[in-house]
């Protein structure tokens, strides 16, 4: 169930961050204000960038956004105004994005994160946790929340779970030995794309939220050998779920679910501007591709004309698709560094910025999605419930109660009472006991035997405790988990706080309101400025007219300047693809003179056809070699009656017990290899020397025996022959074999 809201569009926003030292100490003197070449208009929202080696006479250009803060602004600005907004609609049950975007050493993690330990500095994401709890604590008490969070890096387009429990196992802090595994990206129609296997973790405050950002981000660093290259190579996405269950008007529970995508991308300039060649290049490219991804799909998206947009081309894309265009409520934070020597850059971020605004999107509530965790949270805490009371012998109707309510008050006094009950027990049992011993008229045997039984009643008892503590413990473990609404989980949140609060959120709609009708009256009056004119002679009408004509001229020519811009920008990007292509072209040719010159066609045949591609994954596989059942050899069947497979001749063999050979059904019948026999050398012997050569039987012993055994295997091609010394040119092995042995002697 869903409820569809009207679409709106990506809430673009542009953030310029202050010249730093060495910046504002070469560009002392440079248009654009204070030393740099940006400059903002924040009550009307627009930035007017100057280029540094403009033509004299050349336009500024100037560009329109839902809001900008200067170099000025302070972080709650941006947050109270753009934000907050947002926050809410999570919390009511929308998916939302908030993404930087811009060159490296602009601010984007300024602006995600910011400075955590300063209050006045603190960025986007610590703001949003303080306000997702706060705003959990203040609802009303009939909501149930349950918040979760997971944490996750784009690096050369693989995917690493920054809270991978494998990898924060070590119990020694600060030392992550192996990088996180790297994870796949899956589709399903229930949820959208996702990542499988992801660590997601419940969190039920702010400092617990705030700590697994910190574990992730110990992971992050360690991960890189440089870590400020890694960082603005990576991109990060920090993701919250927020579950929250109601009582709808139909009398049952209703649940909302809420995601925020918290995203600072990796730098997005130019990677010929950094210098890099070769395979460094490669490899840029290959972590460029999702922020080229990105441009390609927000170009098709805010075009509305082409059908196909390429979402699939990267991770980034693919795990954004719902921000774009999709059900999300999205905000773009551009930010820009003021600096002349990154004007071109500053020009391709605005120009992006611009073309995302057209982004439209169908923002909707997830109402009762089959995967809410908040769900079966519910049933396992009231089925845990419902045993303890049972246990608590509290009998059938307050179990029908327990499942019903939430109850938490009714539920200790049940504790105390049952507890109660169960030292009156013992106290009972050992009573009794004691009586037993004391008691001078029971027979010693008797005894024995009646503190056996109680002893065996206090054990049951004592088992009796242990489950139903363990039971309470894991109960009460579950329910700590969820967060109810009304109970004050924020110990700061004064009253006096929340009316500030209230205030400042007013402030900031407030201007925001007056924004957008100052944006609407500009452009109102550029339409009208003619209809309103009445000329009083015709030489006023010509010379408005000739004005009008000399504005819309200028403006012409600022199309004309952005029409050769963008140009120049396509001209320039497709020489850059083209540089990688003709290397990759090269690299492909090396491997393609190694196959075909040093691996066998058939070799290579077999592989090929072992190779299978994912597309899921966009990626080759190689299939295993194990053969599929099917393919299979399957061992012979044996015979009717037999242990094993035996063959025709075996069994007429056996059936005529000719052979004792036969009887065992296993033995294989191998035939000697018979070649011609090497001992001519024995007829030259003088034959007096002959009788002589014979050992004594002790001496021969196992030449005999080898003898015996050649002979009884030869026994069924040939009939056994005498051994004569007299026997002429062709001697038995046999006889070989015990000769042999004389010749050495
Ligand atoms: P990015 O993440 O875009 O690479 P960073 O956020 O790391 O850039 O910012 C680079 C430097 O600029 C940091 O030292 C940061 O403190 C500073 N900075 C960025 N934005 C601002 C701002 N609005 N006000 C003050 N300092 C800023
Ligand atoms: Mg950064």
């Amino acid at each position: 169930m869903s409820k569809i809201k009207s679409s709106e569009t990506v809430k673009v926003v542009v953030r310029c961050r202050p010249l730093n030292r060495k910046e504002a100490a070469g560009v002392t003197g440079t248009p654009g204000g204070r030393g740099g070449i940006v400059e903002m208009d924040v009550h009307r929202g627009q930035v007017v960038l100057q280029n540094p080696r403009a033509l004299p006479g050349e336009p500024r250009k100037t560009f329109t956004f839902d809001s900008v803060y200067d170099a000025s602004s302070r972080q709650r600005d941006l947050y109270d105004e753009t934000v907050r907004p947002l926050i809410h609609s999570v919390l009511d049950g929308f998916n939302g994005t908030i993404f930087a975007y811009g060159q490296t050493g602009t601010g984007k993690t300024y602006t995600m994160q910011g400075a955590w330990l300063e209050p006045e500095r603190r960025g986007v994401i610590p703001n949003a946790f303080e306000h997702v709890f706060t705003q959990i604590s203040r609802s009303a008490a009939d909501r149930q929340y349950l918040v979760r969070a997971s944490y996750l890096e784009i690096y050369r387009e693989e995917i690493r779970d920054l809270l991978d429990p494998n990898v924060h196992a070590p119990h020694v802090p600060n030392v992550h030995t192996q990088p996180p595994h790297t994870l796949e990206l899956r589709e399903s129609p229930e949820s959208g794309v996702y990542v499988r296997d992801l660590t997601s973790c419940v969190c039920k405050s702010v400092k617990e939220i705030e700590e697994l950002m910190n574990l992730g981000n110990q992971v992050r660093s360690v991960g890189a050998t440089d870590m400020n290259e890694h960082s603005s190579r990576s991109h990060t996405l920090f993701l919250i779920t927020v579950e929250c269950s109601q009582t709808g008007p139909d009398g049952r529970q209703h649940i909302r679910v809420g995601r925020l995508n918290l995203v600072d991308l990796a730098g997005s300039e130019r990677q010929a501007k950094t210098g890099v060649h070769g395979e460094r290049l490669k490899e840029a490219a290959k972590i460029n591709l999702s922020l080229s991804a990105l441009g390609n799909v927000i170009s098709a998206l805010a075009d509305g004309r082409s059908g196909h947009v390429p979402y699939r081309d990267s991770k980034l894309t693919r795990l954004l698709q719902d921000s774009l265009g999709g059900n999300a409520k999205t905000v773009m934070v551009a930010t820009l560094g003021p600096a002349p020597q990154h004007y071109e850059e500053t020009l391709t971020t605005l120009r992006y910025a611009n073309r995302a605004k057209n982004i439209k999107n169908q923002p909707r509530v997830n109402e009762d999605p089959k995967d809410a965790l908040l769900r079966e949270f519910q049933k396992e805490i009231a089925r845990l419930r419902a045993q303890l009371s049972h246990k608590e012998g509290r009998g059938k109707h307050r179990k029908e109660e327990g499942e019903e309510g939430w109850d938490g008050e009714g539920d200790e006094e049940g504790e105390e009472e049952v507890e109660k009950e169960r030292k009156l027990q013992k106290e009972r049992l050992e009573e009794e006991n004691k009586a037993i011993r004391e008691d001078g008229s029971l027979l010693a045997v008797e005894k024995q035997r009646l503190l056996g039984e109680k002893e065996i009643m206090m054990g049951d008892l004592r088992k009796e405790r242990d489950t139903t503590e363990q039971l309470t413990a894991k109960y009460k473990a579950m329910e700590s988990k969820l967060l109810v609404g009304g109970r004050n989980i924020m110990d700061h949140t004064s009253e006096q706080q929340k009316t500030l609060e209230t205030r400042r959120q007013e402030i900031a709609e407030q201007s925001r309101r007056e924004r957008e009708i100052l944006q609407q009256v500009m452009v109102q009056d550029e339409e009208t400025l003619e209809l309103r004119e009445t000329f009083s002679s015709l030489q006023q009408e010509v010379e408005a007219k000739t004005k009008k004509l000399k504005k819309l001229y200028a403006k012409l020519q600022c199309v004309k300047a952005e029409i050769q811009d963008v140009n120049d920008e396509h001209v320039r990007s497709r020489q850059e693809l083209e540089q990688t292509q003709n290397q990759l072209t090269r690299e492909l040719k090396f491997k393609y003179l190694i196959i075909e010159n040093f691996i066998p066609p058939e070799e290579k045949n077999k592989i090929m056809n072992r190779l299978t591609l994912d597309p899921e994954e966009d990626q080759w596989k190689l299939q295993l070699l194990t053969p599929s059942e099917s393919q299979m050899k399957k061992r012979l069947a044996s015979a009717v009656g037999y242990k094993r497979p035996i063959s025709q001749y075996a069994r007429v063999a056996l059936a005529m017990g000719a052979h004792s050979r036969y009887r065992a059904e296993n033995i294989l019948f191998l035939e000697l290899d018979m070649s011609p026999p090497t001992t001519v050398s024995l007829d030259h012997w003088p034959s007096e020397v002959r009788p002589n050569c014979s050992p004594s039987p002790t001496d021969n012993a196992p030449y005999r025996e080898r003898a015996t055994r050649v002979r009884k295997s030869r026994s069924w091609c040939q009939a056994p022959r005498a051994i004569t010394s007299s026997s002429s040119s062709t001697v038995s092995l046999a006889t070989h074999s015990t000769a042999t042995p004389s010749t050495a002697q």
